[in-house]
């Protein structure tokens, strides 16, 4: 590589928040003197280790959904609308899965940028991906200096922060990394800047994204029921309370509100949900209801167990 990158003077040093300066082809912490390569699809890790052990969430499956007509309407209908509700320049998408939406907002002339566990970079590498606005890293231990964006998305993540490996069940110590998680969303964040949360609702029993691969009702005859409902219509029946890989709106509002955020409200989900569940076998003639339940639903009812999803926005 000649010359520097745009990540010159950009990235930090997730240990000790030390600016990294550009080598060949390698960043070095100025202040602690760690140093940080490139991955075989040329992806950057900026890690301290162990990230192949957090495992993988975005299987050839996920990536396949993530990549569908459904999820393009997501961005066009929700996200980057959202997005461009209030004034930006910088964007974080933290764990940006297939990364689908960075490149559209380079195409609209932001600066933003995608992180994830090493897992999607080959998918990266294939769609041709930025080298320097896609990154691998931990979601709690972000390589970028306090405040620098004026807005992030997570999406579907915080329910596989302090998980085991590839699955829904819960790492001991999980509530301290969900509590990382949030001081580290809101250190990059600018006073005043907005992160937009957006994840299925422990509360509501019904959840169409994750399969029963948590072990809520370790083995036995609920186990084997609700895996034979997963299988046939896509939907994951679970218990709405205790220990579980979800979390309530209360729960998240909690997080956020204890790691220093200024305000959490809910925000309607209306043009988020693809209901791609409902587009064949069993479920197809609940779709109507489906939609119309979602879009009139009370906006008092937004942070209760009837909202089967939690969209929440957090300000600085
Ligand atoms: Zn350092």
């Amino acid at each position: 590589m000649t010359g520097k990158s745009k990540l010159s003077g950009v990235l930090c040093c997730p240990r000790c928040h030390g600016l990294l300066s550009e080598g060949h082809d390698s960043f070095s912490c100025q202040a602690c003197g760690l140093t940080f390569g490139r991955n075989k699809e040329g992806y950057l890790e900026i890690a301290l280790g162990g990230l192949e052990k957090m495992g993988q969430t975005t299987t050839g499956e996920l990536a396949r959904l993530q990549a569908s007509s459904g999820a393009e309407r997501m961005d066009d209908e929700y996200i980057i609308p959202y997005l461009r509700r209030e004034p930006f320049a910088r964007m974080l998408d933290v764990g940006c899965g297939i990364g689908r939406t960075v490149p559209k907002l380079l195409g609209l002339g932001y600066e933003a940028y995608g992180v994830d566990l090493p897992g999607p970079s080959g998918f990266w590498s294939r769609q041709q991906r930025g080298k320097n606005s896609f990154i691998c890293c931990d979601a709690c231990a972000l390589p970028f200096p306090d405040g620098y964006f004026d807005v992030l998305t997570s999406l579907g993540v915080i329910e596989h922060i302090g998980t085991i490996v590839g699955d829904c069940t819960l790492a001991p110590g999980y509530r301290q990394a969900h509590r990382r998680y949030a001081r580290d969303l809101l250190r990059v964040t600018r006073p005043g800047g907005r992160i937009l949360i957006a994840r299925p609702n422990k509360n509501f029993p019904l959840d169409p994204q994750h399969a029963v691969s948590d072990q809520a009702s370790r083995g036995g005859a609920m186990m084997r029921m609700r895996e034979q409902i997963f299988s046939k219509t896509g939907i994951n029946i679970h218990c709405p309370f205790g220990a579980y890989h979800l979390l309530s709106y209360r729960e998240i509002e909690k997080l956020f509100q204890e790691a220093g955020a200024a305000s959490v409200r809910p925000l309607s989900i209306k043009g988020y949900f693809a209901l791609s569940m409902f587009d064949s076998g069993l479920l197809r003639p609940l779709a109507l209801p489906a939609r119309l339940y979602i879009e009139h639903l009370p906006r008092r009812l937004w942070r209760s167990f009837l909202n089967p999803y939690v969209m929440l926005e957090v300000k600085k």
